[in-house]
């Protein structure tokens, strides 16, 4: 693997493509700074090695064009007091003010440039913007593996300018580890816990894991479709009807090879979609019309809790129920106290995948006690379903 390690900067400038699409309050506080803090190392060895750095990224979604609450301006103190130094800015991530402040860099300095979806070539890809953006660094960096499952101007297409000179930064290469390390060695018992709103987001997921896992514990609110599509009553729960064959399948093709699929016993429903509802624990099955499951009861996270000790090798990608509500977040943060256990007390190796699982651990704080937590949450979806990623393959080939 092409990693920055062995690569010595002095007086190189490099273009560093990071994902600091965090997320900002309605001030533009940034209330989650975990992917920037996540880049420092690699920024850090650049400086110290004596080069200087030129930041590239995406934040939000605008819509082609620039957009002042998408401006990464807003995130440029922070930033500067991170790296304790005066982070430089480019109010355009192309263009003569981009030129001009690349090339008066000097080492030890660093430059961001204003967001690069502000064009929409970067999502397309387009060749001659991927070439202005390389004009601006000599050393191609790519430490972003939230968006490496992209084929972007900015994640892939850069990196046919610098044949010999594009390497993985730290990020990068901790995180292709880690998912390799339970993609493709993972010591066995292998358990992953798929929880989460929609079936339809995991299939793939769920089918290429199937060849892989152990046992396969599904929560959250997915596992109303299984529920429904073996013949239970789910009241308003969320339900993709087109999908309860699929289940059926997915059940099926898991006995045919193996893997020992655990769905919840219990329920704790509500009869609305509130914190405050008024709820109660049921089986599963046995909801009643108008109300709705919003979380695992106490004997599947009894069941659940006692799979996930026993097992080697844990995978969690998704909530076990809506964990942004207190009332019930219960489930999800049992399973988060097990996934704990297994790593502290029975050597487990635990890999948080990425979005909501990810958010779950850091509202409880856990995130120092599992192996790790990943930044990317469809970029490690789609390696974990056998793909090869366009921003890890530019690097490779
Ligand atoms: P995903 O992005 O597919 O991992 O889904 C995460 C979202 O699923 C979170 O916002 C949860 O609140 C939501 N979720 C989990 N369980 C349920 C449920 N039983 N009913 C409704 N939403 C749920």
């Amino acid at each position: 693997m092409n990693t920055i390690d062995q690569f010595d900067f002095k007086d190189k400038k490099a273009l560093v493509r990071v994902d600091f699409n965090v997320p900002l309050d309605k001030d533009f506080n940034i209330t989650d700074d975990k992917r920037m803090r996540a880049a420092l190392p690699t920024i850090n060895k650049i400086l110290n090695d004596g080069g200087s750095v030129i930041l590239m990224s995406h934040l939000g979604r605008p819509k082609g064009g620039p957009e002042a609450k998408y401006s990464l301006k807003h995130i440029l103190g922070d930033l500067s007091r991170m790296l304790d130094l005066e982070v430089k800015f480019a109010e355009d991530c192309i263009g003569q003010e981009a030129i001009d402040k690349a090339a008066n860099l000097v080492p030890g300095q660093v430059l961001l440039l204003e967001n690069l979806r502000f064009y929409k070539e970067e999502e397309e890809g387009n060749k001659e913007f991927a070439g202005k953006l390389a004009s601006l660094g000599n050393v191609y960096v790519n430490d972003a593996f939230g968006t490496a499952h992209r084929a972007h101007a900015s994640t892939a297409i850069v990196a046919e300018f610098f044949p010999t000179s594009k390497f993985f930064g730290y990020l990068m290469a901790e995180e292709l580890k880690n998912a390799e390390k339970v993609n493709h060695h993972a010591v066995k018992p292998f358990t992953a816990i798929m929880g989460g709103a929609k079936v339809s987001d995991k299939i793939l997921l769920i089918e290429s894991l199937l060849d892989k896992v152990d046992h396969l514990i599904i929560g959250g609110g997915m596992a109303y479709t299984f529920a429904k599509a073996q013949g239970g009553e789910i009241g308003t729960s969320l339900l993709e009807e087109d999908r309860m064959p699929l289940c059926l399948e997915l059940l099926e093709k898991a006995k045919a090879k193996g893997v020992q699929i655990h769905l919840p016993l219990d329920t704790v429903i509500a009869d609305k979609f509130d914190n405050n509802a008024a709820k109660q624990n049921v089986d599963t099955g046995k909801i009643p019309q108008d109300w709705m499951g919003l979380d695992i009861g106490p004997k599947t996270i009894a069941l659940f809790t006692d799979v996930i000790k026993q097992s080697k090798t844990l995978l969690w990608n998704g909530p076990m129920g809506v964990f942004e509500m207190d009332n019930f977040a219960h489930g999800t943060r049992a399973i988060a106290d097990a996934v704990v256990a297994a790593t502290r007390e029975n050597d487990a190796f635990s890999l948080i995948g990425g979005g909501d699982s990810a958010a779950a651990i850091a509202k409880f704080n856990l995130e120092d006690q599992v192996s790790y937590v990943s930044t990317g949450g469809g970029a490690l979806l789609e390696y974990m379903e056998g793909k090869e990623l366009p921003g890890v393959k530019a690097i490779n080939s």
